[in-house]
């Protein structure tokens, strides 16, 4: 029995009125509210267990060290990946893909190689690609989106060249919602020998992901967005390929021998984790994935389904308002626009009436060039919002299109 009334006192947030009004928090897309459970895990580690990991010989070092691996184990489970050497802890969504857009590129990458992209991309996707563009000389292969907010996959077929090194694609769009077949995405690229990246920004806090099903070779995804803390993130891949791709960064725990003449990298997935980690996040990060994985996955995901459908249902209903995108396949995502009134005063508007959306281009700039916009309204929904909190946000609207 899903409970979103008990869930919701988890979050003390939640309770907070702003403008005097209370708080309906529709911006989960850009990052969602903690868990007392995590901010509590972090604290106590803080207050009991703090020393740095992997290094020391003392009690609280061990302690602290059993304690991160234990986490990096919780993201194994998560994933569902095959070992936690494939785990590595990064900052977030943004450096895992930096990460294997300049350490793969630097390894499997020369003048005239191509990543194939899509029009969907968060500018994460975009520009840590472009970066190796102006460093090697490689190519963006882009594929199309349909007015439906869909990829086109006939086009996406027609992208590989003998040139295609790899497949960089969003598992769900964080402005249209729209959940991409990457099963059908990987098996294409693999039938062409080329792997491929997942950006799970914003599908890991909204359903159970499965590396190893979906088949992909690397996934990212950031613990902020699934109710952790900011500051840290993962990127998974296959052993295969980080065994052989080059460090990231250089500096203290990623090496195995350090002398002038030369320098050995340590083992996965330390190579890849230069310098001391945010261990306390990475404990805040495992507690919120127990905290999901105990509310389940699926059940999370039928819930804010429900929500979906019934937002759209009536935001569908309001004269002058358009919803961007109507993929079959679609998250706890919508954006919008309503004839006459620009984004940013909806936004702000509807702020003063105590509901926080997002306005803009969303990081997405190619996508709304696509659609032929400056930005949108997004509202992006998480495991706690409420039918009451969809009702209050329609008649938010409303109100502000009788002000104009
Ligand atoms: N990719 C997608 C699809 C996103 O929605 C976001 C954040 O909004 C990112 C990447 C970047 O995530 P982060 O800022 O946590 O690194």
């Amino acid at each position: 029995m899903y409970d979103v009334k008990e869930i919701r006192k988890d979050f003390p947030i939640l309770e907070r009125e702003v403008y005097n009004r209370p708080l309906v928090y529709l911006d989960n897309g850009a990052t969602t509210q903690k868990p007392r459970c995590v901010v509590e895990a972090m604290t106590e580690e803080y207050y009991n267990v703090n020393a740095n990991v992997h290094r020391g010989v003392h009690f609280l070092s061990q302690q602290a060290t059993e304690l991160h691996e234990a986490a990096r184990e919780k993201v194994r489970a998560f994933l569902n990946a095959r070992s936690s050497s494939e785990i590595i802890f990064t900052r977030g969504t943004t450096e895992s893909i930096n990460l294997v857009a300049s350490c793969f590129g630097e390894a499997f990458m020369r003048e005239g190689d191509e990543v194939i992209l899509s029009e969907m991309e968060h500018h994460a996707n975009i520009v840590s690609w472009q970066l190796l563009q102006k460093r090697k000389g490689i190519k963006l292969r882009v594929i199309p989106v349909n007015d439906r907010g869909e990829l086109m996959m006939d086009e996406y077929e027609r992208l590989f060249t003998n040139r295609t090194r790899i497949v960089s694609i969003t598992h769900v769009s964080n402005v249209l919602g729209t959940v991409n077949p990457v099963h059908r995405l990987v098996d294409i690229a693999h039938a062409y020998n080329v792997p491929v990246l997942v950006d799970g920004a914003q599908s890991a806090p909204h359903f159970a992901v499965d590396v190893q099903d979906i088949g992909c070779d690397f996934f990212a995804f950031s613990g902020h967005k699934v109710y952790g803390p900011t500051g840290i993130g993962v990127l998974w891949g296959r052993e295969e390929w980080l065994d052989r791709i080059p460090p990231y960064m250089g500096g203290g725990e990623m090496i195995g021998h350090v002398s002038f003449e030369g320098t050995t990298f340590n083992v996965l997935p330390f190579k890849f984790e230069a310098g001391t980690p945010d261990y306390v996040a990475a404990t805040g990060l495992a507690r919120a994935l127990d905290y999901i994985t105990d509310l389940g996955m699926d059940a999370i995901h039928t819930h804010e389904q429900a929500l979906v459908d019934y937002a759209l249902e009536r935001l569908r209903t309001l004269s002058g308002l358009h919803v961007l995108g109507d993929a079959v396949e679609r998250d706890a995502v919508i954006s919008f626009l309503m004839d006459g009134i620009h984004p940013f005063d909806m936004g702000t508007l509807l702020d003063r009436l105590g509901i926080a959306v997002r306005t803009g281009h969303h990081c997405a700039q190619p996508l709304m060039h696509r659609f032929g916009i400056e930005g949108t309204v997004r509202a992006s929904f998480g495991l706690y919002n409420t039918k009451e909190e969809v009702d209050v946000l329609i008649e938010a609207i409303e109100r502000v299109a009788k002000m104009f």
